[in-house]
């Protein structure tokens, strides 16, 4: 089933444009960066909640034919952190453009179009802090944290 929606993904949204399209800040790179989006990509398709959950499906003979069925979570998360953020906007602005032609993102009379956004903490820790955590206060003990807010 998640073959046949990365065929359709590939097909009506040049999904392998999307992901080749993509950078990273890597010097050297064993695994390319397409592999590591299409994983990430492949892990919100199948509705799995993180990277280790994606990692343990790797074994599974079904799951060998999708295209990234080989890259570790460690990869993964170390390739994400060093994504080039334009490369990743021209690739949205691509998916727009392919949705938008293919009238998926119909607007109504008014012509305007909703924009849900989607609050995420991706981590929070008591022991280590970098220059963009916030903080709070919980129960007198400082703790450190990230937020984002993604447009979806
Ligand atoms: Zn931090």
């Amino acid at each position: 089933m998640l073959e046949r929606l990365l065929r359709y993904a590939d097909k009506q949204l040049h999904f392998g444009e999307l992901v080749t399209g993509v950078r990273d800040r890597r010097h050297w790179s064993h695994v390319p960066t397409a592999e590591v989006v299409k994983a990430v990509l492949e892990m919100f398709f199948a509705r799995l909640g993180s990277l280790n959950a994606l990692e343990k499906l790797n074994h599974l003979s079904s799951w060998k034919n999708l295209p990234a069925h080989s890259v570790s979570a460690d990869t993964i998360g170390r390739v994400v952190e060093v994504l080039d953020s334009s490369s990743l906007r021209a690739s949205q602005k691509l998916l727009y453009s392919c949705m938008k032609k293919n009238k998926q993102l119909v607007a109504p009379l008014h012509g305007l179009i909703a924009l849900a956004l989607d609050g995420h903490e991706s981590h929070c820790t008591y022991n280590q802090r970098c220059v963009g955590c916030l903080d709070r206060d919980i129960d007198g003990k400082i703790q450190y944290y990230h937020r984002n807010v993604t447009p979806s």
